[in-house]
């Protein structure tokens, strides 16, 4: 791998403040998706390395939270600055790692970086509230302290972003954090390490923890009593073992888990805007992320319309290797999401579905980790389609005929995370906007995703809120002090 940088490229863990290998030695392999390449053996740490990690992170957090808001903001600044620096090196590791193209890759890295500038500025900004006191003599003043130390689990889909988005925050709020990325993707976030030591966090605030067996760390940042909060981003399954694994320690909680998001167009839409929003919401990371539009609901009057040209501009999507100029769509990550992808396909296709574009993997060679970017219409709400998050490039189009029957199909699922629909109607979007059981709803827009907002979920896609001037608070925790003036 080329790098300006060469040593953001990491293959041990970070504990302490050093990189580290495994008491047992072992690792575990890393590949490149786009060919099978075997790119690294990274530390394959267990539960010693886990309980060290977070002692590190508990003997820091007495010195980091004394800090002020603006100087831990300085620091937050200064890896910020780092990130931006080094985007090109950060998003070439991202890619050969991901898979995702290079461009899109950039854009991962200038969104996680975002977070960290945000929260850079928010760390001064922990603000707490006086209440006027229920009896005479009685003062009472709200103060936010940092919870402790934090262990954050993060997915392989944004291997960097989605680690900035937990650990920023954390670190703005004086909380010190034990990491453990998805071990599809641990160079990405081994790479932040290197730029966190450079901004100057000091040993212990900022912890990487590797593994090939998530399940056994997993466990140990759950139940472990040091611990005093887990924010999580990955399967629905997962986010339930992880939330039984706190109770016992009644663990601060965060999940941000599975999506099945409706993408509604309604006849008064601009289709052109609608098909622009379509192809940016499904196709983004080759449809492996949690915000991807998975059902995409057309009014019947416009359907045929729609298919016609979203499917056209389907068909313009190129894919390859993310290193290579113009390719906008990359392979799955591995080989189990394309057999996921070919079941939901195959289940569709057997219960009446047509294909309006794609429809397979690429190529012969089942070696190949590339799906076509797929249409499929007549589709209906039996079908997998309509109940499983796809997780690639397969976008079912369903018809609709009215309003509430739309938001009900819209509904109809155990999730809650993004919505998006189009239309001009002013009072049918705030209609349909309050009516949507989603925790975000894109209205004429296909891309929700900024630091300034709350992105999270409702129903079983998770609680907690990531980003915006809510997003400190999940690392914090309300003390309220009540005086007797007269003693
Ligand atoms: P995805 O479907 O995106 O791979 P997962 O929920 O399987 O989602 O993975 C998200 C993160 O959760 C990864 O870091 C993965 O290693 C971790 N993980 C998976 N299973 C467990 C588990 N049993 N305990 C703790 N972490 C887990």
């Amino acid at each position: 791998m080329e790098l300006q940088y060469p040593k953001l490229l990491q293959y041990q863990s970070y504990i302490n403040g050093q990189f580290i290998d495994a008491h047992s030695q072992s690792t575990f392999p890393v590949s490149n998706p786009f060919n099978g390449e075997h790119i690294a053996e990274v530390t394959n740490c267990g539960i010693a390395e886990t309980k060290n990690a977070i002692a590190a992170g508990q003997s820091a957090f007495e010195s980091w939270r004394q800090l002020t808001g603006t100087e831990r903001g300085q620091i937050l600044r200064r890896w910020y600055e780092l990130q931006m620096q080094h985007i090109n090196d950060l998003a070439t590791i991202l890619t050969i790692e991901q898979g995702k193209p290079l461009e899109e890759a950039k854009g991962e890295i200038r969104y996680g970086a975002s977070f960290v500038e945000w929260f850079a500025e928010e760390a001064r900004r922990i603000y707490g509230d006086t209440i006027p006191g229920h009896q005479r003599d009685k003062r009472i003043v709200v103060i936010k302290q940092p919870v402790g130390v934090v262990a954050a689990i993060t997915p392989w889909n944004f291997p960097n972003a989605m680690i900035t988005r937990k650990v920023a925050p954390a670190l703005a709020a004086g909380c010190t954090v034990v990491i453990k990325p998805a071990e599809l993707t641990p160079l990405s976030a081994n790479a932040l390490a290197v730029l966190a030591e450079e901004a100057g966090f000091p040993p212990g605030v900022f912890n990487i923890v590797n593994t090939s067996n998530p399940s056994e760390v997993g466990k140990e940042l759950c139940t472990n009593p040091i611990v005093k909060k887990l924010s999580f981003t990955g399967s629905t399954e997962v986010g339930k073992i992880l939330l039984r694994q706190c109770a016992d320690t009644v663990k601060k909680v965060s999940l941000e888990l599975g999506g099945n998001a409706p993408f509604i167009v309604f006849d008064d839409a601009d289709v052109k805007a609608a098909v622009k929003g379509a192809i940016a919401a499904k196709y983004r990371n080759a449809g492996q992320t949690c915000v991807c539009a998975n059902r995409i609901f057309v009014q019947a009057a416009i359907y045929d319309q729609f298919e016609k040209s979203f499917t056209q501009a389907v068909r313009q999507q190129k894919m390859g290797s993310g290193l290579a100029e113009g390719v906008t769509i990359g392979p799955l990550v591995e080989e189990k999401a394309i057999q996921f992808v070919e079941d939901v396909v195959r289940d569709a296709i057997q219960k009446g579905a047509t294909i309006s574009t794609g429809g397979q993997r690429l190529g012969s060679d089942t070696k190949t980790l590339f799906y076509q970017p797929t249409v499929l219409s007549n589709v209906n709400t039996r079908m997998k389609v309509f109940t499983e998050e796809i997780f690639g490039p397969v976008a079912p189009l369903f018809k609709f005929y009215n309003e509430e029957e739309v938001i009900q199909m819209a509904n109809d699922t155990p999730y809650g995370l993004a919505a998006y629909f189009y239309g001009c109607d002013h009072a049918r979007i705030w209609h349909v906007a309050e009516a949507l059981e989603y925790g975000m709803v894109g209205i004429n827009t296909g891309m929700i995703s900024t630091p300034v907002a709350p992105f999270g979920g409702i129903k079983e896609s998770g609680f907690g809120r990531e980003g915006s001037k809510y997003g400190i608070d999940e690392y914090l925790q309300l003390k309220y002090l009540c005086w007797d003036i007269n003693d």
